[in-house]
């Protein structure tokens, strides 16, 4: 029952309850004035209207309990109704026709700032902007409301702030009349929510960032246009899957599990990563990475926003580029090496590893510069760059310091012959002539290598002993590779020491001579010999000429030395005739410094002269290398010691650059192929191939040719078979002393 319905009820008893009591109280009146004519009357009459009073009285208390019962029901209903009202959520108010608020409650009260009795009595339109209103067009039947403003509806507070509201308007009937019934929603937040969500998805489609979005589980749930475009693959194709298949080997697992700790640790994370396009591009991003939390701070999603950074990272790498390496070859240049190197070191000492640093430096590069031009040079520096990195792997370093200086720094050796190999590999890929302005020229290096940390523990340790061991090789005859080790250290910090020895040696006779015989390879005569200087050191012994000569030709000692070998070789030779020994040519090594001197050839003669030795018996055998040096001025001394009647020789030839060709223009006889092809011969292809063409373009050229450092029948064989003139080597002969060179030249004479 409704609670006008029972209100109209209540009155409706009360009524006949006042009504009844008007007319007992009426009744006794009467009753009274009836006792009195009762006294007359009949005792039956009276008892008639007393039973009429109890049965009223009677009535009159049921109908009190009934009202009594509604009462309790009424405030019960009352309270739970009025409950209902204070506890929602939403906003409720009732108004009538003329928008008179009847009923209100809290919520409402909240929403629109003002008190439940203020609104109480107030217009609804109060409530509702004026743009916006509520137009009643009543329809007698229906009565229809009608809102002016369009979809959007807002609500007003008490200071006439407006926001978003959702509304249910309906008609239900209280208390036998219709009610407008009002039941209201802030929708503020939500279309806030809605409005920020928007606008993620505008930025999440429209941005050129790359966006991709995984869950806790790694595996993409959502990926952006920019994704596609940048990355080369369709979202459809990448959803549900690790992003993992966008690494490059460019980071090794270290970097990513580091990359995921950091990320987990501080929620965000961001660098430049080296990824791979769809098409197996390596390029570089910028990513930023962000993991998603719920409100109990748990990780449910992690985003991540990239953009392809080629072009910036181009520019960048150009300037660094410029700053970092060498413009010529590409390679890194000093200052790019150095960092490495110092990189190296740490890195091995944090991973108990050995590195090396190898210094290259090629044997005589500044003939090159100097015969073909600086163009020829530069080529022939690119073309050696490139091969030196063909021999090394990615880890690796391969440098340019200056002029034909270069440096490898080797990371995570396992040996000390690792470096070893490398080398070998490099002085192989040399061994291919370059092609410089349509000629085919030689070149080859002389490497340093030292040990980290055997040899030094810092860059410049390392950097310093490297150089020595370089040197090293150089003194070796070039062309080869050299560790460096304490003892030679040591030996580098004796070298003053040694010209004051090499100057004893002189003047105390310490030097001597060895002959090396030297035979015609068809009938297997001996034709000649090579004069070896030999050096006894009174307390160090026996000294090779492969260490003592470089130093000597640091200092102008060798020309002192070289012509006492020329001078003592001659009176050897006349001595050994006038003893009646057969009379064969003797080769005697030029030094190059010797060659420079102005007044060789004054001498020279002097000393045939002094000797009386026929200078069609001696040979000047100079290097390739001597012979390139200054190569206009070596061509006129040269062709006077020619006129002279003297031969002349290349030694060590297919070392250097020379070519062939180019040779013809030096007065030559003789060509000497290194020991290094002889020694390879039988199972080296590229040797044996590299021999046979000598020879033949040799013999084109009208030269002799004489195979030096013969060992075996083998290596005789071949060079038999390929028309070599003449040999020299161990096979046939060691150098030997006067004495047994002696007793071999009287053997000759039967
Ligand atoms: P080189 O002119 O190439 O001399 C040949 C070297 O090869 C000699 O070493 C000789 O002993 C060695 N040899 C000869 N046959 C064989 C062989 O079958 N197998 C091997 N493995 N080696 C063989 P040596 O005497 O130690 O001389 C080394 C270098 O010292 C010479 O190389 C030369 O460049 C220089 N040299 C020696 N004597 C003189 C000299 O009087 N003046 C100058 N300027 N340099 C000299
Ligand atoms: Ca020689
Ligand atoms: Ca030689």
């Amino acid at each position: 029952m409704k609670k006008e319905e029972f209100e109209q009820l209540l009155s409706e008893k009360a009524r006949i309850i006042e009504e009844l009591q008007v007319e007992l109280e009426e009744t006794n009146q009467g009753i009274i004035a009836l006792t009195m004519e009762l006294e007359q009357l009949e005792q039956e009459k009276l008892r008639e209207h007393i039973d009429v009073i109890k049965q009223l009285q009677i009535e009159l208390a049921d109908t009190n309990k009934g009202l009594l019962a509604l009462a309790v029901e009424l405030e019960q209903s009352e309270e739970k109704y009025s409950s209902i009202l204070k506890n929602a959520a939403e906003s409720i108010l009732t108004f009538n026709d003329e928008g008179k608020i009847k009923t209100t409650n809290p919520a409402a009260a909240l929403l629109f700032d003002y008190s439940e009795d203020e609104l109480l009595g107030m217009n609804i339109n109060r409530l509702i902007p004026e743009w916006n209103r509520i137009k009643f067009e009543f329809n007698e039947d229906e009565k229809i409301a009608q809102y002016a403003g369009a979809s959007f509806v807002f609500g007003t507070k008490r200071y006439g702030d407006t926001f978003q509201i959702e509304f249910t308007l309906g008609r239900p009937i209280f208390a036998n009349k219709r009610q407008w019934l009002l039941i209201i929603r802030d929708i503020t937040e939500r279309k806030k929510a809605e409005e920020g969500l928007r606008l993620m998805g505008k930025i999440f489609h429209g941005s050129t960032d790359a966006i991709v979005i995984t869950n806790i589980n790694s595996k993409i749930i959502d990926a952006n246009e920019s994704f596609s475009t940048i990355t080369g693959y369709e979202k459809e194709v990448v959803i549900g899957k690790n992003p993992t298949f966008l690494f490059s080997h460019k980071h090794n697992a270290q970097f990513y599990f580091h990359l995921r700790r950091t990320l987990v640790k501080s929620g965000a994370w961001s660098g430049e990563v080296w990824t791979k396009r769809k098409n197996d591009e390596i390029y570089p991003i910028w990513l930023s990475l962000y993991s998603v939390k719920d409100e109990n701070n748990a990780t449910t999603h992690f985003v991540g926003i990239f953009s392809d950074i080629t072009t910036r990272k181009a520019a960048e790498n150009q300037l660094k580029q410029l700053a970092h390496y060498d413009p010529l070859t590409g390679l890194p240049n000093r200052t790019q090496f150095t960092e490495r190197l110092k990189w190296t070191i740490e890195v091995a000492h944090r991973d108990n590893q050995q590195a090396a640093l190898m210094f290259l430096d090629l044997d005589r590069f500044k003939l090159i510069n100097d015969t073909l031009g600086h163009q020829a040079g530069d080529q022939l520096l690119i073309e050696v760059a490139k091969r030196m990195t063909d021999c090394v792997r990615e880890v690796d370093t391969v440098s340019r310091l200056a002029g034909d200086e270069f440096t490898i720094i080797l990371n995570n050796v396992k040996s000390p012959e690792e470096a070893g190999q490398v080398s070998k590999k490099i002085l192989e890929a040399f061994k291919i002539p370059i092609q410089l302005e349509g000629r085919d020229v030689f070149a080859s290096t002389s490497i340093g290598i030292t040990l980290y940390p055997n040899d030094g523990t810092t860059a410049n340790q390392l950097i310093k002993n490297a150089d020595t061991a370089m040197y090293h090789a150089k003194e070796r005859g070039r062309n080869n590779f050299q560790y460096f080790s304490h003892s030679m250290n040591q030996k580098v910090l004796d070298e003053l020491e040694m010209e004051t020895n090499l100057r004893q040696a002189l003047k105390n006779n310490e030097f001597s001579l060895n002959y090396q015989p030297q035979f015609d390879l068809k009938n297997r005569k001996m034709i000649g010999l090579e004069v070896l200087l030999r050096w006894k050191h009174p307390v160090l012994g026996m000294i090779p000429p492969a260490v003592f000569i470089p130093h000597a030709e640091k200092s102008d000692l060798i020309i002192t030395i070289g012509e006492w070998v020329l001078k003592t070789a001659c009176e050897k030779s006349m001595a050994w005739q006038a003893q009646g020994l057969p009379s064969v040519r003797i080769a005697v090594n030029l030094s190059g410094m010797q060659l420079k001197q102005h007044d060789l050839i004054e001498r020279v003669k002097r000393i045939l002269h002094d000797t009386k030795l026929p200078s069609e018996l001696l040979e000047l055998e100079l290097t390739e290398g001597v012979l390139m040096d200054n190569a206009e001025m070596t061509i006129s001394t040269l062709n006077e010691l020619k006129n002279m009647g003297i031969r002349l020789s290349i030694d060590d030839f297919g070392t250097g650059y020379s070519s062939l060709s180019y040779l013809k223009r030096f007065p030559i006889d003789t060509l000497k192929i290194d020991q290094s092809f002889v020694r390879d011969i039988t199972t080296n292809e590229d040797d044996n191939a590299i021999a046979a063409t000598i020879i033949s373009m040799a013999h084109n050229l009208r030269l002799k040719v004489i195979a030096e450092g013969v060992e075996t029948k083998e290596q005789l064989d071949i060079l038999y078979d390929k028309s070599c003139d003449e040999v020299q080597g161990y096979y046939f002969s060691h150098p030997l002393d006067e004495t047994r060179l002696c007793s071999l030249l009287a053997g000759l004479r039967n």
